[in-house]
């Protein structure tokens, strides 16, 4: 039996075998049902019903000969009337055969059955995957919409992809072990969610945005081997495909280095995938430093399935008159390009390819199509011959080869071209959907400059341990013992070797500005556990919801999670969030301060 299979039923008043298992082999057999009646049709004489449950469907066959009071019950049966039947299982004839189900050869000749409960017509039609149902109204009567197969199969998928990590985990040593849900605030760089107190009032609980801390503190007690399918929750400004509350696969493990969590963690994915019919893992993966990424592909989660990558033009450009680019390179930019390959784009097209890099925050956009040994393009009689071979050269630009380049600061050029590298290959058909890139991504910097608050932020989280050798005078060009696992450009999960010394940490503190009297008061109890003999240790975590969602193919994380909640963090179901009474806010000690129109 495999892993969410069900067994047999044990043979009650109610059902003696599984819809879905009515198979020709049970012909002759008297058998029970029961389920959801899923379709009725009238045919003259007899009534047709698909009685549906867990496992399938199954054809019932109501004869007015056979029992008449089974027959009249049949005439008033609706869509999603719960119904037990007893009866006879028999062939159908040819010309009903249903090669499209499994139960498609035979039929039960019902001889008794039991209305058990009724239902109002449903505001959407269960059978089938009516996808003009609005999302909302699935949301709303998400009880319902869970009874379609679709939904089903995605919830049984995750079942087995959790499943298949415990058994993994727990043949590996690993210990699941619960952490509070009421806690301190955990630092993962976004805004928490907070618990007022009733008996400490004016105090709040965070919610954790990871176990991450408690993780750390298990390894100081000597657990040495950690996991945790556990619920995070981060008040993270809406966005399109994100929850508020959202599920992680987190392990920690100790006396160990970067390659030794990789390497578990390539047996874990090829043991999850494998149960679950995922892409092969070949082992050792590929890996590739955030710079080489950065400078190939414009982001640290590259999809490698396809080329296009981008290249550096500012060598080409050193002495260039034409303005445009000569004042980006002097003011410490970049200038940077893809070969998109030989396209015919008509110009309206072209037009759109530069709003598009003007929405993903760039100045402008240069098209052109090599041709002959220079370019056409607008942009052409700018640049002079030989910056238009040289250009051609570093692209690789062969004749009719279309051009993009992109003028700014390197983050920019980056972040414009890398998203534009996705659409071109969505938009030219370059992605095989059936390939699987699977890559870790490693050497992260430690630390990014944010030019606003103008400071540094941890790269991953403030407890990533620095690589050996560390100048901590020099936060800019630290690196970390990070890695993130990347899968067809989406991070599956990501983690590190953590700081195991508290003088380390306090180091890391201080280059993120954190001083030492804020570091004492929010991580005080890890600073001392650290001093207590901590092992060196590191870990990784998981988004289980994408996991998910990328092996069923799913269109967005909610149709992977039993009860989500909208983009806008509503929960249409049971009305949350909602206003309280003012008695329970008294309690509290919260008052509420009414924020006009513009606050909402
Ligand atoms: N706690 C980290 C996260 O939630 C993962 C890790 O470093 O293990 O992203």
């Amino acid at each position: 039996m495999s892993v969410g299979e069900l067994p047999d039923p044990a043979a009650n008043g109610y059902r003696d075998t599984w819809c879905g298992r009515v198979l020709p082999e049970r012909v002759e057999d008297e058998v029970r049902v029961a389920g959801w009646v899923n379709r009725r049709r009238d045919h003259g004489g007899l009534i047709f019903i698909d009685l549906r449950d867990r496992t399938g469907v199954v054809q019932l066959v109501f004869h007015p000969d056979r029992s008449a009071a089974a027959f009249e019950l049949a005439h008033k049966l609706r869509p999603e009337d719960v119904l037990s039947a007893s009866g006879k299982v028999v062939r159908r004839d040819a010309e009903t055969v249903n090669p499209a189900l499994p139960t498609g050869e035979v039929e039960i000749a019902v001889g008794a059955a039991d209305l058990l409960a009724d239902s109002e017509t449903p505001p959407f039609q269960i059978e089938g995957y009516a996808d003009e149902v609005g999302e909302d109204t699935r949301l709303r009567y998400r009880y319902l919409d869970l009874r379609r197969e679709q939904m089903r199969e995605a919830l049984l998928l995750r079942h087995r992809v959790t499943a298949a990590m415990r058994e993994f985990l727990g043949a590996e040593g690993f210990v699941d072990v619960e952490t509070p849900v009421l806690t301190r605030s955990t630092p993962e760089g976004a805004r928490d969610f907070l618990v007022p107190s009733r008996q400490q009032q004016g105090s709040f609980y965070a919610l954790p945005q990871s176990p991450q801390l408690f993780k750390q503190l298990l390894m100081v007690s000597g657990f040495e081997r950690y996991f945790q399918i556990a619920r995070c929750f981060r008040d993270e400004a809406t966005r399109a495909d994100r929850q508020p509350e959202f599920t992680q696969l987190d392990v920690e493990m100790s006396f160990v280095e970067a390659d030794d969590v990789i390497a578990l963690n390539e047996r874990m994915l090829a043991h999850v995938f494998a149960a679950v019919g995922g892409p092969t893992i070949e082992a050792p993966m590929q890996r590739m430093a955030y710079a080489e990424s950065m400078e190939r592909f414009g982001t640290d989660r590259p999809d490698l399935r396809f080329g296009l990558e981008l290249v550096d033009l500012g060598a080409a450009l050193a002495g260039t008159e034409f303005k445009v680019f000569k004042s980006v390179l002097d003011g410490g930019g970049s200038i940077r390009g893809i070969n998109a390959g030989k396209r015919e784009v008509p110009r309206s097209e072209l037009d759109g390819f530069i709003s598009r890099a003007q929405e993903l925050g760039a100045k402008g956009l240069v098209w052109a199509f090599r041709e002959g040994d220079g370019w056409r393009s607008p942009t052409a009689k700018f640049l002079s011959e030989a910056e238009l071979a040289e250009l051609n050269r570093l692209l690789g630009a062969e004749e009719g080869d279309l051009l993009l380049l992109v003028a700014d600061k390197r983050p920019v050029t980056d972040a414009v071209l890398g998203q534009m590298r996705l659409d071109l290959g969505e938009r030219f058909g370059l992605v095989d959907e059936a390939e699987n890139r699977l890559v870790w991504i490693v050497d992260f910097p430690l630390f990014a400059y944010d030019e606003v608050e103008k400071r540094f932020d941890a790269v991953h989280h403030p407890f990533t341990a620095p690589q050996e050798g560390w100048d901590p005078s020099d936060p800019g060009s630290a690196l970390s013992q990070a890695y993130d696992v990347v899968w067809n450009g989406q991070e599956l999960g990501g983690g590190s070797i953590r700081i195991h010394s508290a003088a380390v940490q306090q180091q890391v503190f201080a280059a993120l500005g954190i001083d030492a009297e804020t570091a004492e008061a929010r991580f005080g109890f890890l600073l001392e556990a650290l001093r207590f003999g901590a092992p060196p240790h590191g870990g990784i975590a998981y988004g289980i919801d994408r996991f998910v969602q990328r092996l069923a193919g799913a269109e967005t994380i909610r149709d992977v999670i039993a009860f989500p909640k909208t983009a806008s963090g509503f929960d249409l179901l049971t009305g949350a969030p909602a206003p309280v009474d003012e008695p329970q806010l008294r309690e509290l000690g919260v008052a509420i301060h009414k924020r006009g129109k513009a606050g909402h």
